[in-house]
């Protein structure tokens, strides 16, 4: 009882120990993966990334120029960023703007050479 009222009485007159997310931002730790990010400027559209995701949260479309991103899928693995062959892709350490909604990033550029077939770019 007198253990109880000690935890009362410590909580009246200390702060929260949460924050109000996301008025108040925490600084992310040291080597907080975050979220990815892509520079699309850099990106070949080779869709490694898309063939190492385990979560399936990245669609390469060479013909379109399309890469496509599915954030809410992604479980922060890290294995696409490792393997991005031109180092577009990057990890953030900044959290992500809040929604409520799912939603896609897409990116699109212009392909010089599309693949001429119609296949799916990544079996
Ligand atoms: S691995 Fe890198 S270069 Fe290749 S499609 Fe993905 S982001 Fe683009
Ligand atoms: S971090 Fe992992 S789960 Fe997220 S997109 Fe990259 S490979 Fe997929």
């Amino acid at each position: 009882m007198l253990d109880m009222l000690k935890n009362v009485l410590s909580n009246l007159i200390h702060k929260p120990v949460t924050r109000k997310y996301p008025f108040e931002k925490r600084e992310p730790f040291e080597r907080a993966r975050g979220h990815i990010k892509n520079d699309i400027d850099k990106c070949i559209l080779c869709g490694i990334c898309q063939r190492v995701c385990p979560s399936n949260c990245i669609q390469v479309n060479r013909k379109e120029g399309k890469w496509v991103f599915q954030p809410f899928e992604c479980v922060i693995c890290g294995a696409c960023v490792e393997n991005c062959p031109t180092k577009s892709l990057k990890m953030e350490a900044e959290y992500r703007a809040v929604s409520n909604e799912k939603y896609e990033i897409v990116h699109k550029k212009e392909v010089k050479n599309p693949p001429t077939k119609d296949k799916k770019e990544v079996a």
